[in-house]
């Protein structure tokens, strides 16, 4: 892979705005150089624009090198980015599954960036060929997501290989599930492949969605394109305290998805007994995708009864299917009683 082919010339040529607290980042005893305002400490303050105390436990935590690790405002700002930074504009293009996370498509919209899209087969799974058949001289960028979303399953890693040694651009495995999967991530295959990009987040498993952090990680040079082309302070200070706090706390991470397992495995036996339920897809996430008779129909029934699921079923692939996420003990009873009245 050669970075600087696969870079946008502006973005090589891009100068990065440098802020105070890149000039001058020691320990001092007065702070006149950011025009902050000397009252309503600690907030006053501008947060430290790389991040390198959150990034720093991230690094212990997974055994990777903090200079690997990108934050962002959840996963979307490094999909973002990486469209921004390689994807020349009304010229160059992404390859992608379908059906898949909506975001990519999102971005690459907005970029002005065409999405050559390869449908999954029947059982949700994925050839690398037919991918790299769809790439040519303009694809900067594959992107994957294992476990995937809206199918929830894992993706074969070998064929996930074969994309990493096959394609000269860049590959995004969107990870963002990954905790909920019987396989472990790729992360420790980093420095194997340099084309390689894994997104991870806390929105799922470390039930975070709320405070917007992400992750990706890649080789630095790579990092360090994503850090030229982002907002100087894309992190706020109260994230980045809340995330510090949380990552002490990764017990009750590792218990929460326990329970959450525990009972997708629960939910996904008592669907099956539903005789409207006519698939109930296997999961490696904290969802599970449901093919059912009029999906639509009981997605407004349920809806009525102030339980909302996501509506699937015009989504290729997908037809008459339900997605459902799987919630507290409690949460997921009530939506199976809802059901079992339907019958
Ligand atoms: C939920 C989800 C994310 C997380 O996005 P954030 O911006 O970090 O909240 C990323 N990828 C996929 C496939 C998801 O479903």
């Amino acid at each position: 892979m050669n970075l600087d082919k696969l870079l946008r010339n502006n973005i090589k040529a891009l100068k990065p705005y440098s802020s105070a607290r890149d000039e001058f980042s020691g320990e001092a005893d007065v702070y006149l150089d950011a025009n902050e305002n000397p009252f309503n400490k600690p907030y006053n303050r501008y947060p430290d624009p790389l991040q390198w105390a959150v990034k720093e436990k991230i690094a212990s935590m997974k055994a990777v090198d903090p200079e690997k690790i990108f934050l962002g405002n959840g996963s979307d700002e490094p999909i973002d980015i990486i469209l921004r930074a390689f994807c020349e504009p009304g010229i160059d293009n992404m390859v992608s599954i379908e059906p898949t996370y909506g975001m990519y498509q999102v971005a690459a919209d907005i970029n002005n960036v065409e999405v050559r899209k390869v449908k999954l087969d029947k059982e949700f799974g994925f050839s690398a060929q037919q991918l790299l058949d769809a790439a040519n001289l303009y694809t900067k960028v594959i992107f994957i997501c294992s476990p995937n979303n809206p199918t929830a399953n894992l993706l074969d890693k070998a064929e996930i290989i074969k994309l990493l040694t096959g394609f000269d651009g860049l590959v995004v495995l969107d990870e963002a599930y990954i905790d909920f999967a019987p396989e472990s991530s790729m992360l420790p295959d980093l420095d194997k492949y340099e084309n390689l990009i894994v997104l991870q987040t806390f929105s799922k498993a470390w039930g975070m969605a709320g405070i917007r952090l992400g992750m990706a990680f890649a080789q630095p040079e790579i990092i360090r394109i994503f850090n030229k082309v982002k907002y100087p302070y894309n992190i706020n200070m109260l994230t980045q305290k809340k995330a510090l706090e949380l990552l002490d706390h990764f017990q009750e991470k590792d218990e929460w998805v326990k329970i959450i397992i525990e009972e997708r495995g629960k939910m996904i036996r008592k669907l099956f007994k539903l005789p409207f339920v006519q698939v109930v897809y296997p999961s490696d996430a904290n969802f599970i995708l449901v093919k059912m008779n009029d999906a639509r129909g009981i997605y407004e029934y349920l809806t009525e009864k102030k339980i909302i699921v996501r509506d699937r079923s015009k989504i290729v692939l997908c037809d008459d299917c339900l997605r459902i996420t799987i919630g507290s003990p409690k949460e997921n009873r009530k939506l199976r009683k809802a059901l079992k009245k339907l019958i």
